[in-house]
C-alpha cells in the first residue's frame, strides 16, 4: 500500500512485527514503513503526521548527499564533466606519462597498458582536481569580492556525504572533488552556500534570506544538484 502525503509517497508494508518502523533510504529519499497487521490505516496516518517533520528532515539529508556510483574506468563508460556527459576512452601508451584530455565528446585517458582500474580512477581524479581548482579559484575570489568577505582558505577532497563544508572560525572551506562532475551553476551554489556559512553557521531563516539575496535562484540550483 502507498500513502501519498503532500508530494511524498510512503510505501507501507504489513509485517509480522510489533510496533511500526519508519525509514528513509538513499539515494532517492524513498520512505518505507513496516506496520503490524493489527494497526489500522487511521493509526498509520496519524503516525506519519506525527513523524512528518522527521521524514522531511531525513529526506533533506539523504537527498543532499552526493551519489557514488561504482565505475570501472574503462572505454565506453559515461563520465560527467561540469554537467556535460562524455564517453571515456582509455588509450594505451607504451612510453611517457599518463594524460587526460577532452576531445569532442570524449574524455581520453592515456596510460600504460598495465594500469589498474584503481590507478585509472586516480589519474582521472587528479585531472578533475586540476580542472575544479581552476574553476573554484576564480569563483571563490569573485564571490569574496562581491559579498565583501576577507580571504578564506579552501581545499578539495573526495567526500561521500557532502558537497562542501565550512569551518567559519578558521575561515576554511572544503569542497567535494565530485563537484567537477556537476554543472557550474551547481558548483556556484555550493560555493555561495559555504561562503554564507561564514556569516551564518546554521541553515535557519537568516541563512536562507542571505542566500536569496546573494543567489536568488539558489533553490533551483540545489534541486538540480539533488537530481544528479
Ligand atoms: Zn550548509
Amino acid at each position: 500500500m502507498t500513502i501519498r502525503i503532500e508530494d511524498i509517497d510512503v510505501e507501507v508494508e504489513r509485517k509480522m512485527i510489533r510496533g511500526m518502523r519508519l525509514a528513509v533510504y538513499p539515494p532517492d529519499g524513498r520512505v518505507r514503513m513496516s506496520v503490524p497487521f493489527y494497526i489500522s490505516e487511521r493509526e498509520v496516518q496519524d503516525f506519519l503526521v506525527q513523524k512528518w517533520q522527521w521524514i522531511c528532515r531525513s529526506r533533506e539529508k539523504v537527498l543532499a548527499r552526493p551519489r557514488n556510483k561504482s565505475r570501472e574506468y574503462v572505454s565506453g563508460e559515461q563520465h560527467l564533466f561540469f554537467g556535460k556527459r562524455y564517453t571515456l576512452q582509455v588509450e594505451s601508451v607504451s612510453s611517457g606519462t599518463h594524460e587526460v584530455a577532452i576531445e569532442g565528446d570524449q574524455i581520453i585517458l592515456r596510460c600504460r597498458p598495465q594500469t589498474t582500474a584503481e590507478r585509472r580512477e586516480a589519474i582521472l581524479y587528479e585531472w578533475y582536481r586540476a580542472q575544479l581548482h581552476l574553476v573554484l579559484e576564480q569563483m571563490v575570489n569573485e564571490w569574496l569580492v562581491r559579498i565583501g568577505e576577507a580571504p578564506v582558505e579552501w581545499s578539495t577532497r573526495r567526500m561521500k556525504s557532502e558537497w562542501g563544508s565550512c569551518i567559519a572560525r578558521k575561515r576554511k572551506l572544503l569542497f567535494n572533488l565530485e563537484l567537477a562532475r556537476v554543472p557550474r551553476e551547481c558548483v556556484e551554489y555550493v560555493v555561495v552556500h559555504e561562503l554564507t556559512h561564514l556569516a551564518v553557521q546554521n541553515h535557519g531563516p537568516a541563512f536562507k534570506a542571505l542566500m536569496t539575496e546573494r543567489l536568488p535562484d539558489w533553490k533551483e540550483r540545489r534541486k538540480q544538484l539533488r537530481l544528479l
